[in-house]
């Protein structure tokens, strides 16, 4: 496909990503299990299951936008652990090392592209509006879309809106990245131009989770691939072979509906 469009706006420091043992529930229902999983510096990790399995809530709990009731989560050198008191300064520290996007793009409406890319720089790193723009309109220019800085998010496609959420959370020099069926709410064709940007990201040499049902993107960018069930992780390992020749049940199953 050529030389990667981000590869060089983007200066990345690689976290791995360390689960240890989280748990987490809602009222009595325990939605996630014991998870441990490990995702090295610079790798891409897909992530799938059924409906329900509990992929949101385990990428809602490594950003800490859930609080995990048991277990830790590192990313690069900074650990939150469930068992300890969370301070809010080092919940806002990894935090703010960790990208979102989410399948609804989730764009502030009544912001122009532009001012949706520089209002978090601002009020999370602190940078000056000249600063915050300069990284706007660069990052813009590598996923295409420079000419609609000053446009609404209503006025681009799916597509483009969810391409400037990449770019919003870009914007803040993430050391990792988390995708939650980013593709999902867009027509399959759409849905490529998206998987285009994330596939020139993972060359960058940045950290993902990708909670997906492209299995062919799983396949061909995934390092490691990760199946979820019932808030257990039933089967990991190498995307190619998992698909191919799974061994539980559950996860047949399940791939014969996705594939
Ligand atoms: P997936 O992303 O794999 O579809 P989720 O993590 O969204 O699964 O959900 C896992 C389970 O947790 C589901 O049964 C869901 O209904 C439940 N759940 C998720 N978020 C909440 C919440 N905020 N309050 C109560 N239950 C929730
Ligand atoms: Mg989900």
């Amino acid at each position: 496909m050529g030389e990667s469009i981000l590869t060089t706006s983007l200066n990345i420091t690689r976290a791995g990503v360390e689960v240890r043992n989280l748990s987490k529930s809602f009222g009595s229902h325990l939605v996630l299990d014991d998870i441990s999983m490990t995702v090295a510096p610079g790798s891409v990790t897909a992530l799938i299951g059924p409906s329900g399995s509990g992929k949101s809530t385990l990428l809602r709990c490594i950003n800490l936008l859930e609080t995990p009731d048991r277990g830790s989560i590192t990313v690069g050198s900074q650990t939150i652990d469930a068992d300890q008191r969370i301070r809010d300064v080092d919940l806002l520290k990894l935090r703010r090392q960790v990208g979102m996007v989410f399948q609804s793009f989730n764009l502030f409406p009544h912001f122009s592209v532009l001012r949706n890319i520089t209002f978090p720089q601002e009020k999370i790193l602190g940078r000056s509006r000249e600063e915050a723009e300069e990284r706007a309109l660069t990052l813009l220019g590598r996923v295409g879309l420079k000419d609609k800085a000053n446009h609404h998010p209503t006025q681009c496609s799916g597509g483009q809106q969810q391409r400037i959420a990449i770019v919003r959370a870009l914007a803040l020099n993430p050391q990792a990245m988390l995708f939650d069926e980013p593709t999902s709410a867009l027509d399959p064709e759409i849905g490529l131009e998206v998987l285009a940007v994330m596939r020139d990201l993972a060359e960058t040499g940045m950290t993902m989770i990708v909670v997906t049902h492209e299995m062919q993107f799983a396949r061909d960018v995934g390092d490691h691939l990760v199946v979820m069930a019932d808030g257990g992780i039933i089967e990991e390992g190498n995307p190619e072979e998992i698909m191919s020749d799974p061994r539980e049940e559950r996860t047949r199953r399940f791939l014969n509906a996705v594939l």
